[in-house]
């Protein structure tokens, strides 16, 4: 049957089957507890209070909040009656904020009340002129005092409504359901538009057990931001296989975590490197029973194969290496090693643990040279990322330039770049514009990050190309020593720590130890600013 792929169909799986299984948040009183019967009577209501709002299909409903159950009732109302979820990235810079709301033209915008003076300054300063209604998502059934207008509270709307809602029947499945903003080096962020269709088979692909598994009887906790790349596609998974959500709210730090995951018995988990870094500094501190989990998935940036390995075996906790971006709603590649590989040597397997691992089902890759040509799958030669499938965008939201840049010949370009085993697994050697070239040959700077993040006194490393007269470009590392390291540990140590381990002309010219490494708003490393601090170097 030429059936529709849509939201719609997921949701309603969701109500035949599942009313009795729980979600969770964990929220300023403590925890909030309901049952996925009272989620879906909410989402008709929150449809019903849109559509009040005066909401047209196709129109942008924006949310600027944390990970929660009224996250999640946007999550399915916006995109199944017919509108676009916009999720907004709460800790974007003013003009990047201001920017995005008006290229959307969102119409309404639901905003959690503790990030209310966020959005306040800029809609009083007329920066929002598309926004018809501002709704406040807290538990209040009033709106504390605040010079937004017209606003809403969140639960009155909802109080309001029967909770019966005439979804429509049939949906487009090729149109827009979310619009996700992924921040671009260059220039203004860029939109990337996900229709249902493809929403609808990348939550099918991730339920796979050969990616992330997620079945009726997991417990899944995304930490991953649902304002970011829609928490990786999770919530939409979840809620349609029926899993018990939880959501960790407003600032989550590592002991927030620990705590759910052992209250809650979660068995499924995922955020980038630097949570689960934190996580770990704690776990080895502080005894938490973690012994529910069967996945603790990793992506936005590598994963240090030390940090997999001290998961793993020090915590007996399976560690899955993940990788996507905001053009592939995201995930594309997942490290599992295959049946015959479990018995490699301890280095062997983690070595195939920190690749970005192998292309997920449905999707098509290749890896391509300078001059166009294909790279052998050898492990060593490096090309750059292009992909095809049902869930990798045709272009960017109304942006027909840059969709050119990036889409070509039906295929997208990642800008980054990678090498290929044998054995099929991606490696992510860097960014395009990371990649330091020294003497004709490249360098991956997140391979000599990631050895000397294995080095016990390092906390944080992130290396950057310095020019050099005879080479082009040359290494030079920033290391954030742990505290109980700070000041006793000098930069010699740390490159003969390298020397035994990296080629001899991958060895950075110089190490500087610096408080922090600057992250982006998603917690990767943000190595502009780095760059920008060290300017004036040279190394000839
Ligand atoms: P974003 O669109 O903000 O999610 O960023 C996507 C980019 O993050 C990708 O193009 C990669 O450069 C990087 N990335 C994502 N996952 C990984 C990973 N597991 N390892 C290395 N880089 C990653």
């Amino acid at each position: 049957m030429p059936y529709p792929l849509t939201l719609s169909t997921m949701l309603q799986r969701n109500r035949l089957l599942f009313g009795g299984k729980e979600i969770v948040t964990r929220d300023f009183s403590g925890i909030h507890r309901y049952t996925y019967a009272d989620y879906n009577v909410r989402v008709a209501k929150l449809a019903g209070a849109l559509k009040r709002l005066g909401v047209r299909p196709g129109e942008r409903v924006a949310t600027f909040g944390w990970n929660s159950h009224r996250h999640l009732e946007a999550y399915f109302a916006v995109p199944c009656m017919g509108a676009v979820l916009h999720t907004l990235n709460i800790r974007l810079f003013e003009d990047q904020f201001s920017f995005i709301v008006n290229h959307a033209e969102d119409a309404v915008m639901l905003v959690d009340e503790d990030l209310l003076p966020a959005v306040e300054a800029l809609a009083v300063a007329g920066r929002f002129p598309t926004v018809r209604a501002y709704v406040v998502m807290s538990d209040k059934k009033a709106v504390p005092p605040t010079r937004l207008s017209p606003v809403y509270p969140y639960e009155a709307l909802l109080d309001a409504e029967t909770g019966e809602y005439d979804w429509p029947p049939a949906i487009d499945e090729n149109s827009m359901a979310a619009l996700c903003y992924t921040t671009a080096t260059t220039g203004n962020p860029k939109g990337a538009p996900y229709t249902h269709r493809g929403i609808y088979l990348h939550a099918l692909a991730i339920c796979a057990a050969d990616v992330l598994g997620i079945r009726e009887d997991d417990t899944v906790m995304p930490v991953v931001p649902m304002f970011h790349v829609n928490a990786w596609g999770i919530p939409f998974a979840a809620t349609w296989m029926g899993a018990k959500q939880v959501f960790p709210g407003s600032r989550p730090d590592p002991k927030a975590l620990l705590s759910l995951i052992r209250d809650e018995k979660v068995t499924i988990t995922a955020g980038v490197p630097t949570v689960w870094m934190g996580v770990l500094q704690l776990l080895e501190r502080e005894k938490y029973d973690v012994s529910s989990l069967k996945a603790i998935v990793c992506g936005g940036s590598a994963a240090p194969k030390s940090l997999i390995e001290k998961v793993e075996r020090g915590f007996g906790v399976p560690f899955v290496h993940a990788y996507g971006m905001a053009e592939t709603y995201p995930i594309v590649l997942v490290s599992r090693p295959k049946s015959y590989m479990k018995d490699l040597p301890a280095d062997e397997l983690y070595a195939y643990k920190a690749k970005q691992g192998t292309l997920v089902a449905g999707l098509e890759m290749r890896v391509v040279a300078e001059d166009g040509s294909e790279v052998p799958h050898d492990g060593k030669s490096m090309g750059e990322l292009r992909l095809r499938g049902p869930w990798i965008i045709e272009g960017y939201y109304r942006e027909p330039e840059r969709t050119k840049e990036a889409v070509k010949d039906g295929w997208l370009c990642t800008g980054d770049v990678v090498t290929v085993d044998a054995e099929g697994y991606v490696q992510i050697q860097d960014r395009m514009r990371d990649l330091i070239k020294s003497g004709g040959e490249w360098i991956s700077t997140i391979d000599l990050e990631n050895t000397i993040m294995s080095h016990p006194a390092v906390a944080e490393a992130a290396v950057i190309g310095v020019p050099s007269e005879k080479w082009t470009e040359r290494p030079m590392a920033c290391v954030v020593l742990k505290p109980e390291f700070a000041g006793k540990v000098e930069g010699k140590e740390i490159l003969d720590f390298l020397a035994t381990r990296v080629a001899k002309w991958w060895i950075p010219d110089e190490v500087a130890f610096v408080d922090a490494i600057p992250k982006t708003s998603v917690g990767k490393f943000a190595k502009r600013f780095l760059r920008d601090r060290f300017r004036e170097k040279r190394f000839d």
